[in-house]
């Protein structure tokens, strides 16, 4: 832990963390080693780890990146928390993410963007950008993530790091600050397969209790996965994510990852996901419709900030929320209003659930044909700062390869592939079927 504070605190011109505390980080690391010495300790008894500050802990501020929280403690941790914890696991602290989970650069963070550390004029990819600039700078070994349509697979492709969002359900959500809720997933992002492995099994499985979307199949224990051939496995190449869209230096960085799986006697087979480009709009629909109910709690009554000065309640209620929100937040709050409202709910939010159900379906469908699915986690490398702030649709263009099975609900990782355009990271996508997260990992690991 004392090595990682160390690093934290020499490269904290990167952004990587919201909250620290030195005090909280060594007590926790202490008590690691008095278990450690007294024969009882769990399988990640010491290790320092970062939770992405959509996770709501006791011991730091949680402000899932927005102004809205700033200054808010939780009176508990989330069950992802609390079961790596449970594990043995030491928290340094809480990284930086777009406000809300909702962002793919990391700048639509209400405090400071992170920085890639490839190339710190760069983005870091988001939302879970502080999560994948800590491990690639190598100022925590593994972190927390979550991925809503993309947002742990996408900055780990672009910073060079391992990431996997499990099927939805997988790990529970309970303390996870909602965005999304039916696509909301947690994961880990680390340096490798085997690390994510690890972190992976501690802290999935069922807490119907608190989160009756989780899936009542217990933890796998994902290291066991590791090491299994995958002679005469059949890898499915989905046309739709080979076409223009994809820039030419990522191209040849995911295709001289296909080949080593040939050379490990994988099978390449071509396989189409017809409604590829429809993800975005039926995406960007479902999202913020979610979100614009989700954030409603959000009201300077019950949680975080409040307006200081106000007429009556409405007024209480409109200045907070103006103070409060970024306009990220306060755009798809107003979509999701709309394609919610009576009138436009037929032709916008019901449409788009049947289309995302469709996208589950072709899925199916390609899983006839092939074991896992493997393609580009985004259409280019990292982009400079600033090069999309200002144009949300190119923002979200950028997600077209992670958000189908995001709609589908299934497994994903990105694992690193090689480098593009500047000496940046390319990241292959790799996606599995439901509950074939030891697949996809054991995958990743061949790579590696
Ligand atoms: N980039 C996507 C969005 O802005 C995905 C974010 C996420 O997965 N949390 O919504």
């Amino acid at each position: 832990a004392q090595h990682f504070m160390a690093r934290m605190a020499e490269q904290d011109q990167l952004g990587a963390f919201l909250a620290t505390d030195a005090e909280v980080t060594l007590r926790q690391a202490a008590a690691a080693d008095a278990r450690l010495a007294a024969g009882n300790g769990g399988v990640l008894e010491g290790v320092p780890i970062a939770h992405k500050d959509i996770f709501v802990t006791k011991d730091f501020p949680t402000t899932a990146g927005s102004k809205m929280l700033a200054g808010y403690r939780s009176s508990f941790d989330g069950t992802v928390v609390a079961k790596l914890a449970g594990h043995g696991a030491v928290t340094l602290g809480k990284l930086n993410c777009d406000e809300f989970a909702m962002g793919s650069a990391n700048e639509n963070s209400a405090f400071q963007p992170a920085l890639n550390p490839w190339d710190t004029s760069r983005i870091p990819g988001g939302s879970s950008g502080g999560s994948a600039v800590a491990v690639a700078a190598r100022l925590a070994p593994a972190v927390t993530g979550t991925d809503t349509g993309g947002s742990i697979r996408q900055p780990a492709s672009f910073c060079g790091i391992t990431g996997i969002k499990p099927t939805y359900g997988r790990a529970s959500r309970y303390g996870m600050v909602a965005f999304a809720s039916s696509l909301d997933q947690a994961g880990v992002m680390a340096r490798s397969a085997e690390d994510c492995a690890l972190l992976l099994a501690a802290m999935c499985g069922p807490d119907l209790d608190r989160d009756s979307t989780s899936l009542d199949v217990p933890a796998e224990n994902y290291s066991l996965a590791l090491n299994q051939s995958i002679e005469g496995l059949r890898i499915g190449l989905p046309k739709e994510f080979f076409n223009a869209g994809v820039s030419a230096d990522v191209r040849t960085a995911v295709d001289a990852a296909l080949k080593e799986y040939e050379k490990l006697g994988a099978k390449l087979v071509e396989i189409s996901l017809p409604r590829t480009e429809l993800s975005i709009p039926v995406y960007y629909i479902i999202a913020p419709a979610e979100a614009s109910s989700n954030l409603s709690r959000f009201d300077g009554v019950k949680f975080g900030h409040r307006a200081a000065h106000y007429t009556d309640l409405i007024d209480m209620y409109k200045k907070t929320r103006a103070e409060g929100f970024g306009d990220e937040v306060k755009r798809r709050i107003m979509i999701g209003t709309y394609v919610l409202s009576h009138g436009y709910y037929d032709a916008y939010y019901l449409q788009a659930q049947k289309i995302r159900r469709m996208i589950a379906d072709d899925f199916q469908q390609a899983f006839q044909q092939c074991d896992v699915i493997a393609g580009p986690v985004a259409p280019t490398v990292a982009w400079k700062l600033g090069d999309k702030s200002d144009d949300p649709v190119a923002n979200y263009l950028a997600d077209i390869f992670t958000l189908p099975s995001s709609l589908a609900g299934l497994p994903g990782m990105s694992v690193p592939a090689g480098l593009g355009a500047g000496g940046m990271p390319v990241g292959l996508q790799l996606i599995g079927n439901y509950l074939k997260e030891g697949q996809l990992l054991n995958m990743a690991h061949r790579l590696q």
